[in-house]
């Protein structure tokens, strides 16, 4: 077990990162945050930051001396870096399972050999892409392999029009083709899991996107419970047949014939885990800390109804107006909401700025007064 007051180090300085060193910091934990752009969200709240490329071996070696044990807020790591680091400490997840849930064609080849559920999905260059739609069949969608996130490197293809346009736009880039799902619900579980094999997983939550990027969270999921424990089960086994510590967070979608199918894994704190800082017994931050140091896992449960709502850079320039910031008494003057903001200088469209929850006894008046407070930001 580390135990608190001793550093843990953490690759990526995003806005997980920083609920992250928040969680860390509670608990007594010095946090060294590792962060290529320039000055972070994390390491502006961090003990310390390094600021230097994932290839600066000499930086990397330092930040891992300093540390008693690393962690990754951020998927889109070279390979060579972890491997790096987990030579002179202790890094979870571990890099094989990062190398997994990083390209989407291993994700989805691990997830078949597995045996858990998948989306139909074939691997394309782009000029393969036609072929691959055809065997699917239309609607599909087109997603680079790598470095994809929030909607980031993806496109639906519902006509052969599209299907030209895409030729175009991924050329030269590995893809993967899946199938349009006809879902009913979006949900995630995500679920933590120690070196000795605990797991604990959250309570699923609903997922809610606009253009492919998450924008409201609904916990507890408007499932079946038979479907919640479903959802559950999958999430355990998946950690631990990836062997994960630390957590990995399943997104999932509800098929209309009532089954789940995976559609992807991130082996990190989730945006759709961000109900848990204000709703959840105990915070997926302070889990992934509980689970890379090696403490007890807290309870996982929901303390009560919670809405979780994205803050995004459009916000700031709303309808073509000017640029100006969001109305915050929306949400400050209401006693069952509560805001988070991230401390990022410069919102840009698509940009994740913040998030607010919205608490209270009955999850349609929650939901209901999450969506009148975003409305009036
Ligand atoms: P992803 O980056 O794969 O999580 O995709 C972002 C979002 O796009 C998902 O959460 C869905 O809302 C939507 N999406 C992605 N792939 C599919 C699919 N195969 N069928 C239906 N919707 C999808």
């Amino acid at each position: 077990m580390i135990g608190p007051g001793k550093a843990i180090g953490i690759l990526g300085g995003g806005q997980l990162g920083r609920m992250f060193t928040h969680a860390a910091q509670s608990l007594g934990y010095r946090v060294h945050v590792y962060e290529p752009s320039g000055p972070s969200p994390a390491g502006a709240v961090a003990d310390r930051e390094t600021v230097a490329a994932y290839g600066d071996l000499s930086a990397l070696g330092e930040f891992a001396r300093s540390v008693e044990v690393a962690t990754y807020e951020f998927e889109n790591i070279p390979a060579e870096p972890l491997e790096a680091i987990a030579k002179l400490v202790g890094l979870h997840p571990s890099p094989g399972v990062l190398r997994t849930c990083q390209n989407r064609w291993r994700e989805k080849a691990w997830l078949g050999a597995n045996g858990f559920p998948h989306v139909p999905y074939a691997e394309a260059l782009e000029g393969d892409i036609g072929a691959a739609a055809a065997q699917l069949g239309l609607p599909c969608v087109v997603k680079t392999a790598d470095f994809g996130y929030d909607g980031k490197g993806q496109m639906r293809i519902s006509s052969q029009d599209d299907l030209a346009r895409a030729a175009a736009i991924f050329r030269g880039r590995r893809c993967v083709v899946e199938k349009w799902v006809d879902f009913e619900r979006e949900i995630s579980v995500i679920c933590a899991r120690t070196a000795s094999g605990e797991t604990r997983p959250f309570p699923a939550s609903e997922n809610i996107h606009a253009d492919h990027i998450l924008d409201i969270s609904i916990v507890p999921a408007r499932i079946a419970p038979a479907v919640e424990a479903e959802a559950r089960r999958l999430a355990v086994e998946i950690a631990g047949r990836l062997g994960v510590v630390g957590l990995v967070a399943v997104e999932m979608f509800l098929a209309r014939d009532g089954r789940l199918i995976v559609n992807e894994l991130a082996p990190r704190p989730h945006n759709s885990g961000h109900w848990s800082i204000d709703g959840g017994e105990t915070s997926q931050f302070e889990q992934h800390v509980r689970a890379v140091c090696g403490l007890p896992l807290g309870p996982a449960g929901a303390r009560n109804p919670t809405v979780m709502v994205n803050i995004l850079g459009d916000l700031w320039a709303r309808g073509g107006a000017a640029p100006g910031e969001p109305n915050w008494a929306a949400v400050l003057s209401e006693p069952r909401a509560k805001l988070h903001l991230y401390g990022k200088p410069e919102p840009r469209p698509g940009r994740k700025m913040g998030h607010f929850t919205v608490q209270g006894d009955d999850l349609e008046d929650t939901l209901a007064l999450a969506r009148a407070v975003k409305a009036r930001l």
